[in-house]
């Protein structure tokens, strides 16, 4: 087959470890040799980081704003450790905070399913994609510890009237905790559109869970303003698409992920969203299998990632000249994802098909027992498994016999 031709770039983010290894080795040997396309570099290895005093994150933020698809590998988001290791000049922020922060996306985690590997919930053969809304509530609260007794209050200045609103809370008579928080209406208001154009693209119904019989304003919020889009700007055309939107209580929702086989996008609250990611997660088999996309709330712009880290635990191994049996599928599947969504844009079908094969060669190979040690692990113990090495070598045969 010859190359396909991409008239348009994408923005190709390089990051750190492990992940980098294997990021070089995908682009080397499953991208480049099938497609002719011109890749904006970003390193956002943290010693570039470190050199460009985090400015480069910001570039590449803006370089995906530009050309409309990003694909990112993992990085390292530095603690007091890594700032000891790579001698930081301070501790640099995540990534992937600044990025989501400068397109104000939406971030949906989406596992990628095969049938051979076991999930926690057997009739789990559908993907559940979650949609965390990734600003305010408790990552942005005011927590307090009370010591005396006194009396607990939220106090609301006016900037108009310049009018105090004052809200008793509790009359402490003994110690305790307290908290504040908040949300901005503008911050949910993309979050619904996010999700409910993702949902569009993907053919899914959308459920917002809330607890908003407890929280009858401040909850009550979310579903009115997700109310009140769907109407005016979603109905018909999920109605045409035959799929539906609901608002659900958060523990009546919590029993239906159980019950329900999947494909369907669960909006979540922020903490809901931090929680049930991993549950969702772990509940599918591996960290190795799931895939994160960061989508501007007009779903014109993206940003696809493994959701996994840099592993640095193989990493180590990789710098001792040790073999590792590093799962490299949900970076494929970044990928994979981005170049369909340039090939959407451009209309570029043959690139669309080539992004499908890639990944039904990922996921014919494990189907057939080709599986690194991770996934190896939870099928069981008579299951053999390949080394890094192996297995992208598997993957490069499969593609090409896929591809002709
Ligand atoms: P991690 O890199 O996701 O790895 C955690 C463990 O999960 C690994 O030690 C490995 O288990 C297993 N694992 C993860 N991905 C795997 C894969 N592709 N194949 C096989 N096994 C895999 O998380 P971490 O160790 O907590 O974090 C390492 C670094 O990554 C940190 O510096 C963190 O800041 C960064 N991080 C970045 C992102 C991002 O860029 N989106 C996300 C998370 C973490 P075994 O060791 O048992 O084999
Ligand atoms: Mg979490």
């Amino acid at each position: 087959m010859s190359k396909i031709k991409v008239k348009n770039p994408i923005v190709d983010i390089n990051g750190d470890e492990m992940a980098r290894v294997i990021w070089k080795r995908i682009k080397e040997e499953l991208i480049l040799p099938n497609v002719e396309i011109d890749l904006l570099e970003y390193d956002l290895g943290l010693k570039n980081r470190n050199f460009t005093n985090d400015y480069i994150t910001i570039e590449a933020a803006q370089a995906i704003k530009k050309n409309k698809v990003g694909v990112k590998c993992a990085t390292i988001t530095p603690d007091d450790k890594r700032v000891k290791e790579f001698k930081l000049k301070k501790k640099f922020s995540s990534p992937n905070g600044t990025i989501r922060n400068i397109l104000s996306g939406t971030i949906f985690r989406e596992p990628i399913i095969c049938k051979n590997i076991p999930k926690m919930i057997p009739h789990w053969d559908r993907p559940v994609i979650i949609a965390r809304h990734a600003f305010g509530d408790i990552y942005k609260s005011k927590d307090l510890i009370i010591t005396e007794p006194g009396e607990l209050s939220l106090n609301f200045k006016s900037k108009q009237t310049k009018k105090n609103f004052k809200f008793k809370i509790y009359n402490f008579e003994s110690p305790g905790i307290a908290m504040g928080m908040y949300n901005i209406d503008k911050s949910i208001s993309d979050f619904a559109t996010s999700c409910f154009n993702y949902a569009l693209s993907k053919k899914i119904s959308v459920f917002l869970s809330t607890k908003n019989t407890i929280l009858q304003n401040y909850d009550e919020k979310f579903k009115q303003i997700f109310d009140n889009i769907f109407e005016k700007q979603f109905k018909r055309e999920f109605k045409s698409q035959k799929i539906s939107y609901q608002h659900r209580l958060i523990d009546d929702m919590v029993a239906c992920l159980l019950k329900w086989r999947g494909d369907y996008l669960w909006a979540c609250k922020n903490y809901d969203g931090d929680v049930m990611s991993d549950l969702v997660a772990q509940g599918y088999g591996s960290l190795g299998l799931m895939t994160s996309v960061l989508q501007s709330p007009d779903g014109k712009i993206i940003e696809t990632e493994a959701a996994h880290g840099t592993v640095t635990n193989h990493f180590r191994q990789h710098q001792n000249g040790d073999e590792t049996s590093t799962n490299p599928i949900a970076s494929i599947f970044a990928w994979s994802k981005a170049l369909w969504f340039r090939g959407n844009i451009d209309k570029n079908k043959k690139l669309q098909f080539f992004t499908k094969q890639l990944e039904k060669a990922c996921i014919e190979l494990v189907e057939t027992g080709y599986v690194t040690k991770d996934l190896a692990l939870i099928i069981g113990p008579e299951q053999k498994w390949l080394t890094t090495n192996e297995f992208l070598k598997k993957l490069k045969e499969k593609l090409k016999v896929l591809l002709n």
